[in-house]
């Protein structure tokens, strides 16, 4: 297992899953095979399956040891949800994640903060696990942070769509008295904060690690592909607030590009890690070759 320092901050990845997902006008309305013809070869095969021509997509975590703390950020699907809106991963029974986790060194026991982006199913789905046929929080010492608007969103897609993540993924841990509910600039201190980036999700949050002199951020569904560092305004197909996710993303590349600030991408193919340079008006994305 790879860890890469930035100042005092050791961070992995731990995937659970990663595959081609869709074709990327499936993806992004805008991304016919016309407007993707001139990024093909440098996207091949890394981010786009040459076979079966779909953008590959992995659904992680990113594991990160401050001085002070162990922290998950977003713990992907999980297993044994149901999954209402999205049946491929629906009862999912794989050993993939915990596994990744043992191999990284951490037992679960020992995760003191569980971050989560934004309460879609492929970021909060391993927050709990099935056992004696009841949902318990799966980190059983740690803090699950939900910045309150999010926590209002994933309540409403509950009550008007009977969405289950928020009954299999959230209210468990909130019974379970692990759950601590922040605004959207919510600091554990200033090594580790939330920094706030609404649009795919009202209450989506980046997740900053600072330390010395440098720095990283973890994306969560701000932005998807390498593919909207030259066009940001290409909204993904779950961006539930079109008009702020491509203003977000926009403010989010301008902010980072050409900066050292480390970019951990949570659905960039791997290695996923790497920053953002400006291109023109538009930006490209230099991955960093490890991780
Ligand atoms: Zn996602």
């Amino acid at each position: 297992m790879h860890w890469l320092q930035i100042g005092n901050i050791a961070v992995t990845r731990i995937i659970e899953i990663e595959e081609p997902f869709l074709v990327p006008d499936k993806m992004f309305a805008e991304a016919t095979p016309e407007a993707i013809a001139p990024y093909r070869s440098s996207l091949e095969p890394r981010a786009l399956c040459p076979q079966t021509g779909k953008l590959i997509l992995p659904i992680q975590s990113y594991l990160i040891r401050t001085e002070r703390h162990l922290a998950l950020v977003d713990t992907c699907v999980g297993n044994h949800k149901s999954l209402a809106g999205f049946k491929r991963w629906a009862g999912r029974d794989d050993p993939t994640y915990l596994s990744a986790l043992s191999a990284a060194g951490v037992a679960p026991e020992e995760i003191d903060f569980v971050f989560c982006t934004h309460l879609h199913l492929d970021h909060c789905g391993w927050h709990t696990e099935l056992r004696d046929g009841r949902w318990h929080p799966t980190f059983p010492n740690a803090r699950y942070i939900f910045a309150k608007e999010e926590y209002a969103y994933a309540e409403r897609q509950y009550r008007e769509r009977g969405d289950p993540v928020f009954v299999e993924n959230v209210v468990p841990v909130m019974e379970a008295g692990r759950g601590v509910l922040v605004d959207t600039d919510y600091a554990v201190d200033d090594t580790l904060y939330l920094e706030s980036t609404p649009g795919h999700t009202p209450g989506h949050c980046a997740v900053k690690l600072k330390s010395r002199a440098e720095s990283g951020v973890v994306t969560g569904d701000l932005i998807h592909s390498p593919l909207q560092c030259p066009h940001p305004e290409w909204n993904f197909l779950f961006d539930d607030q079109p008009t702020l996710a491509r203003t977000t993303r926009r403010r989010f590349l301008e902010r980072y590009a050409d900066t050292s600030t480390l970019i951990l991408a949570t659905h960039f193919p791997s290695p996923s890690v790497g920053w953002f340079r400006s291109a023109g008006d538009a930006f490209r994305y230099e991955y960093r070759d490890e991780l």
